[in-house]
């Protein structure tokens, strides 16, 4: 039996990169993996659907050569190659996939292939081997959630109309139309890359707004636009059943039928449990229950990322791998999650941190809003890209950052700047006198602190 001093279970963004900090904090690591190297984030999720948007954005944008001053010859229009855009998503993933495991090969951590289970005390067993460990980070992620209480939806998973994110990204061909059922970010992002590539899409959403966790502006702006751009979005429908290529909902009561050439569900992720059963581990319908420092409530066992379900994105999954074995190995300090960004790579992206104007407003601060458009920056204008805004919201008292919302082309990259400013307490005081670079996106920060301060300077106010 080989021991380890820690060994993760799970090899997405959470279990890997937790595997790479243990062993260059100077412990015997072993990570486990059933799979691929890399987890949701690299095969199936974060990396795929944005190497497929980058080529729908692409598309996009020859169709508005003729804008830029370039012309297509006559009577031609580009048109996708639909299985040369998988390759060369394929080639990132794998890219990116043997790059982690060189990383892994390079910090020296043993990479076991095989599906892990508890195996008794301190030992777990994968494939023939078993192995004993000091301390468990159980990094196993999530899954797509399929709900019984849809009816046909199983059969339409089995007939191969009905498809999961994972299936999205393996079609042999494009859809002419396709029904997302879920308006979050998984399916808002779908949506926008199927609509920007010619499928006709069609979101059904139970609640009365899609992303309906975002800012009021925000979600107002982003709804307007996709439907401006042809996604037809029906709120209020709660889906009852899959009947062959047919979603039934109940929309305002009555029945209504939406068909589309493929479904696909995106409905939200149940955390991966498998081969863990006897731990005696404690969960909610969230995931498994752990504390700031990620220890769950068996001795030694830490539980991170996706199956924690505190916040799934592929950097807190990082960044609680990093807590756990900080905890494990020397002090740590717990992640601030109100200060943890959130995006959406949609067409235009969106980059949100922290409050909410409503949020912000109902924890009893008394605020300040400051909004800057892009239609009033160079570069947004120069690169024809001047849909959005930022939304920059502080404390009246000091100026206190409280949450800064971007609909922008590059809100994904803008964003990190208003998370490190929030992380460090910033001010608007101290994003309105911090010099940005001109011409660029990242202006409208700056400029949206001064009107915060007292005016904006490219603004009438
Ligand atoms: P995972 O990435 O799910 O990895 C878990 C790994 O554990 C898997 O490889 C699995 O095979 C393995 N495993 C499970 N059980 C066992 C076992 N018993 N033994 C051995 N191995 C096991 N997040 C972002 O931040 N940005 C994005 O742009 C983004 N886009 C996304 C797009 C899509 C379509 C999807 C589905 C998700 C997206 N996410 C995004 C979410 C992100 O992918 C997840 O939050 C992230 O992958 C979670 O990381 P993890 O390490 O917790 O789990």
């Amino acid at each position: 039996m080989k021991n380890y001093d820690i060994i993760v279970v799970g090899g997405g963004p959470g279990g890997y990169v937790a595997a790479i900090k243990a062993a260059q904090l100077g412990a015997t690591t072993a990570l486990v993996e059933k799979e691929h190297i890399g987890g949701v984030c690299l095969n199936w999720g974060c990396i795929p659907t944005k190497t497929l948007l980058r080529s729908a954005k692409l598309l996009k944008d020859i169709e508005h050569a003729a804008e830029f001053g370039i012309a297509l010859p006559p009577g031609t229009k580009p048109t996708l190659d639909w299985k040369r855009m998988m390759n060369r998503k394929d080639k990132v993933v794998g890219q990116l996939v043997g790059g982690v495991k060189g990383l892994l090969k390079h910090n020296k951590v043993d990479v076991y292939e095989g599906f892990g289970r508890h195996a008794g005390d301190h030992q777990i067993q994968v494939e023939d081997a078993v192995l004993r460990y000091k301390s468990l980070i159980l990094a196993t992620g999530s899954s797509p959630r399929m709900p019984s209480t849809i009816a046909g939806l199983q059969q339409g998973v089995d007939q191969g109309v009905v498809i999961d994110s994972t299936g999205a990204l393996q079609l042999d061909k494009q859809p002419d139309s396709i029904v997302v059922v879920g308006g979050g970010v998984i399916g808002v992002e779908f949506a926008t890359l199927f609509n920007t590539l010619g499928t006709q899409v069609t979101i059904l959403q139970r609640a009365s707004e899609i992303l309906n966790f975002l800012d009021e502006d925000v979600k107002e702006l982003m709804q307007r636009h996709m439907k401006r751009h042809g996604v037809t979005i029906v709120t209020g429908a709660d889906v009852k059943a899959v009947e062959g290529n047919a979603v039934i909902a109940l929309v305002d009561g009555k029945e209504e039928r939406f068909e589309g050439e493929k479904i696909l569900a995106s409905l939200g992720r149940v955390p991966n449990l498998g081969g863990f059963e006897g731990l005696g581990l404690e969960t909610s319908p969230r995931g498994v229950v752990t504390n700031e420092f990620m220890e769950t409530n068996v001795k030694d066992v830490y539980a991170i990322g996706d199956m924690n379900g505190k916040m799934m994105l592929a950097h807190v999954a990082s960044a609680e791998g990093i807590v756990a074995v900080e905890h494990i190995l020397k002090e740590t300090r717990p992640l601030h999650y109100d200060k943890i960004p959130s995006c959406i790579y949609s067409f235009p992206e969106v980059g949100t941190v922290g409050l909410t104007e409503t949020q912000a407003r109902e924890a009893g601060h008394d605020v300040v809003v400051s909004k800057f458009p892009l239609t009033a920056n160079g570069k947004a204008l120069a690169e024809g890209e001047a849909v959005g805004f930022v939304k920059l919201i502080a404390d009246k008292t000091y100026g206190e950052v409280l949450g800064v919302h971007i609909v922008a082309s590059h809100a994904t990259d803008m964003i990190a700047e208003a998370a490190a400013s929030m992380e460090l307490e910033g001010t608007i005081h101290d994003l309105a006198r911090t010099v940005h670079p001109h011409p660029t996106l990242s202006e409208i920060v700056m400029e949206a602190a001064h009107g915060a301060v007292g005016k904006p300077i490219h603004m009438a106010k």
